[in-house]
């Protein structure tokens, strides 16, 4: 179970002579388990946000709370064993290894985390069944679909079984059969796994699947708002 929490988080960017407010003193909690959705315009500042919670890049200031740490205070060694233990990314862009097959992806982060090669990639085997993939396994990112390569990257996401899931536009690429495929699996590790999901997203249907929509305009917290799903399941 974890829970997250930012607070007054505000990011900013050097480009060229200028400055960009990614995020502009943002505070946000989310409760463990919850399935929180993020909406917002290109540049909002959404895939910021999830690199922040992720400890991949760090905040210009305020505070982000992940599992009751405060990121800041940890060591860059205990912030890549939370990632690998705890956290599951699905990038927008991907970042598949190009080198490797679909199976050798998704199986990586156990690997990494010293998990026998064999069970690792029995989990891994699993999940991209479950995805749809199970007769793509030894092909390699350049060899796949986009939308192919998003079910690898979320199978890679998902194979640790992370008690914190955070997914940038994960069916952004998909076709709406198998981007309800992947809602269906974002919601199961939500209420069933009882895991929190943090995801970005542009789509109002995939969107409906989450517990709450928070909107993102110019980097601060427009509105935040309990779907029609969650309000009925009270
Ligand atoms: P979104 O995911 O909502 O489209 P981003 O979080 O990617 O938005 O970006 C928010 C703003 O911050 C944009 O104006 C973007 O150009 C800028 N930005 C994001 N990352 C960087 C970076 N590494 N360097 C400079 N500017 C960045
Ligand atoms: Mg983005």
């Amino acid at each position: 179970m974890i829970e997250l929490s930012l607070r007054e988080v505000t990011k900013r960017f050097h480009r060229g002579g200028e400055i960009v407010c990614a995020l502009d003193r943002v505070t946000l909690d989310v409760p463990a388990a919850q399935f929180c959705v993020v909406m917002g315009p290109s540049g909002s500042g959404k895939s910021t946000l999830l690199h922040l919670v992720a400890g991949i890049d760090a905040p210009t200031s305020g505070t982000v709370i992940v599992d009751g740490r405060d990121l800041a205070a940890m060591s860059d060694d205990e912030r890549t064993l939370l990632r690998r233990r705890r956290i599951g990314f699905v990038f927008q862009f991907f970042n598949l290894l190009p080198t490797l097959s679909a199976l050798e992806n998704a199986a990586l982060p156990l690997q990494l985390d010293g998990v026998r090669r064999a069970e690792a990639e029995r989990r891994a085997r699993d999940l991209l069944g479950d995805l749809g993939l199970g007769d793509r396994l030894d092909h390699r990112p350049h060899q796949l679909s986009g939308g192919q390569m998003q079910r690898v990257a979320l199978a890679r996401a998902l194979v640790g079984d992370p008690a914190l899931l955070l997914a940038d536009e994960p069916t952004g690429n998909l076709d709406s059969r198998s981007g309800e495929e992947v809602l269906a699996l974002l919601r199961e590790t939500a209420t069933v796994r009882g895991h929190t999901v943090l995801m970005v997203t542009h789509d109002e249907r995939a969107a409906s699947v989450g517990d709450r929509i928070v909107h993102l305009v110019d980097g601060r917290v427009g509105s935040d708002t309990t779907t029609a799903r969650a309000a009925a399941a009270r």
